[in-house]
């Protein structure tokens, strides 16, 4: 088992506040929430019977804005590792420049166990409980594990109703016909993009030279995979839960997207050589993009990385001690704070829109993310080369400048 998203949160702060010099005042602030809130909820079951279930949703920082962040069902989910994921929100979100703090929250529940109607009484009942707190102006509650669109189109709703008022900038990553954005659903695959190609234009390279691993083909890997085609890169490599594919010349992206969309997962594919997820991580390539789950590189599988650039599209992908050993020799990790923000940043254009009720173009999306992602990009790979540290690094020092800059003015340290 590796550390928990909550040790490994206060491990970077640790690591970051030694190198910036950090008071203990200022630590012991950034370590704690504003606000959090455990709720429980009594949902009436299919069966007549009442079950509850427990909820969280922790407010980081709102020394910024109005907070920001993510909605995650999982059975094994814990209120540690919510806060550690709004703490971290409140870091991407600062390094991204948005006007907004960090929040994250989750139910513990399998939302596969449970039928449809339960699910949307579940989410409906969430809303409420946590409705005292949340607000356009005060916290915004967006989709993460377990929410897509349809869960977030209960939580608007059941928001309105209650309020008895029109209100959709109080959630994100809704439909788009209940004042969603064009773009979101592959808002973070664009942003990964974005930053891989001005990382490459930065050693005088193109996408079209690249052949590309990308681990994970889901909403993430997914539409990844089909925008780095489409920028004429060549696809190498691809995975799912059900194992990998292989071949030199490059797959055929679309098809596997058209399988993948009708068997639910990449099994049984005939596109590619088959081969398990250990060999493709260890695939000859140019980019490796693991674009699944958390420590997939990590110190005992580390040299067997081939890869001359490592993009993280998942969160937390690579460990601390794989990207020590990559750094060593001399193989680039583009970490997640900085890669996959393109979904956050969208999430905000959401409320920009829906605050104005004039919606973009999903050209307009996409234009104004690629420029946000390429300041973010510029900025930390200059602060990196400053330092002569990690790119990480780098990210958690100029997010966390803002932050602390904020907190001093506001006199809160
Ligand atoms: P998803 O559930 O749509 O897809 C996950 C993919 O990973 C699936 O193809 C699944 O089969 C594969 N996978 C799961 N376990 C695996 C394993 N052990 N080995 C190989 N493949 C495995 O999720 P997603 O939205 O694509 O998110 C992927 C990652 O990106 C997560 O870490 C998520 O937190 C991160 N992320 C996603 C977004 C977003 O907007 N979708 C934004 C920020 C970060």
């Amino acid at each position: 088992m590796g550390a928990s998203a909550y040790e490994v949160a206060m491990l970077q702060l640790d690591k970051v506040a030694k190198r910036m010099n950090l008071s203990d005042e200022v630590v012991a602030e950034l370590r704690e929430p504003e606000r959090s809130l455990t709720v429980r909820i009594p949902v009436r079951m299919d069966n007549g019977k009442v079950r509850t279930f427990t909820g969280f949703r922790v407010q980081h920082s709102t020394v910024l804005g109005p907070t920001k962040g993510g909605t995650r069902l999982h059975p094994e989910e814990k209120y540690e590792d919510v806060l550690a994921l709004a703490f971290w929100m409140t870091i991407k979100n600062a390094l991204a420049g948005l006007p907004a703090g960090g929040a994250k929250g989750g139910v513990i529940v399998d939302p596969m166990e449970l039928s449809e109607g339960e699910l949307e009484r579940l989410m409906r009942g969430y809303v409420r409980a946590i409705m005292p707190i949340m607000g356009t102006r005060k916290d915004i509650p967006g989709p993460d594990i377990g929410t897509p669109q349809k869960v977030m189109a209960w939580m608007v709703d059941e928001y309105e109703q209650c309020r008895g008022e029109h209100d959709p900038a109080v959630i994100a990553g809704k439909p788009p016909v209940l004042g969603g954005s064009l773009g979101r659903e592959r808002a973070t695959a664009y942003g990964v993009a974005v930053v891989l190609q001005q990382a490459l234009e930065l050693k005088g390279q193109s996408l079209k030279e690249q052949r590309i691993v990308i681990q994970g083909f889901g909403n993430l890997g997914g539409h990844l995979a089909q925008i780095l085609v489409d920028k004429g890169a060549t696809i190498i490599g691809i995975s799912d839960v059900t194992g990998g594919y292989f071949n030199a010349d490059g797959l055929d992206i679309a098809g596997a997207r058209v399988y993948a969309a009708t068997h639910k997962t990449l099994g049984g594919w005939t596109g590619g050589k088959q081969i398990n997820n250990a060999e493709l991580l260890a695939l000859e390539c140019d980019v490796l993009i693991p674009a699944a789950i958390q420590s997939q590189i990590r110190g005992d599988n580390v040299d067997t990385i081939k890869a001359k650039l490592v993009v993280e599209g998942a969160n937390g992908p690579v460990t601390p001690e794989a990207e020590e050993a990559l750094f060593q020799r001399g193989v680039p990790v583009i970490p997640d704070i900085v890669a996959n923000v393109g979904g956050a940043v969208v999430s905000y254009f959401e409320m920009v829109q829906d605050l104005y009720s004039f919606f973009w173009t999903v050209e307009d999306v996409e234009s104004r993310l690629e420029a946000h992602m390429k300041q973010v990009f510029t900025d930390v790979h200059r602060v990196a080369e400053q330092e002569g540290t990690f790119l990480r690094e780098a990210a958690w020092m100029l997010a966390l400048n803002k932050v602390i800059s904020a907190m001093r003015l506001r006199g809160r340290v």
